[in-house]
């Protein structure tokens, strides 16, 4: 008998609601485990201020995305506070098929998709210590109205009530630790039973 894990990569979900903290847990995880592979979602949303085309998103019109979805190219997508965001197909398939663990960064409807199209993906929620810190974090960053503010809290109370559909939750009351904790779920995900391959020698 020859025991080996498989070959192709993990697709992990992150969401969690607008403001909880996922880009900068995901860039300190991007420190501690290099191998990971983020996908970069398309969006219809206007660019923040700092933020690139192909690296924070890939910045499209409503016309443009419509017609990545009339065409196929998108693993799920979502309308969140009046835009569209989406995962692009192509790139999270090959990537995994070639090996690699793939981070998806998305909303729980799109969550709620993968979980359809790919039911052995890992999906973990980040919730925040309390509303209020949330509200003072995507306050803190400034980059929203006061009106969009209050539409992201809103979408953040309806996300929380799919929590039981994701296989880990991450309170991130600290970034390290937060990190710490999706690191071991990577970890001991990859060594689940259902993974492992034994050939007939
Ligand atoms: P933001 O506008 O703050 O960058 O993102 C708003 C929300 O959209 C966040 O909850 C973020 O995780 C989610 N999001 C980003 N990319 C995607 C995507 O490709 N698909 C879905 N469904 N949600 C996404």
């Amino acid at each position: 008998m020859k025991a080996q894990y498989q070959n192709s990569g993990l697709l992990i979900v992150i969401s969690g609601p607008s403001g909880v903290g996922k880009g900068t847990v995901c860039k300190h995880l991007r420190k501690k485990m290099p191998q990971l592979v983020y996908s970069v979602s398309v969006t219809t949303r206007a660019p923040r201020k700092g933020e690139k085309d192909r690296v924070n998103y890939f910045f499209k019109t409503v016309q443009e995305f419509k017609q990545m979805i009339r065409e196929g190219q998108l693993i799920e997508w979502a309308q969140y506070v009046g835009n569209y965001y989406g995962t692009p197909r192509e790139f999270v398939e090959r990537t995994l098929k070639d090996g690699h663990d793939v981070i998806l960064e998305i909303d729980v409807q799109g969550a709620l998709q993968v979980k359809k199209a790919y039911p052995n993906a890992v999906f973990i929620f980040l919730l925040p210590p309390t509303t209020d810190e949330l509200r003072k974090r995507i306050e803190h960053r400034g980059t929203e109205s006061q009106k969009v503010l209050n539409q992201r809290l809103q979408a953040a109370a309806k996300e929380y009530e799919f929590l039981d559909r994701y296989d880990y939750v991450v309170i991130n009351d600290e970034v390290e630790q937060a990190c710490e904790r999706i690191q071991s779920i990577i970890v001991a995900e990859h060594l689940r039973a259902d993974r492992i391959i034994l050939v007939n020698q």
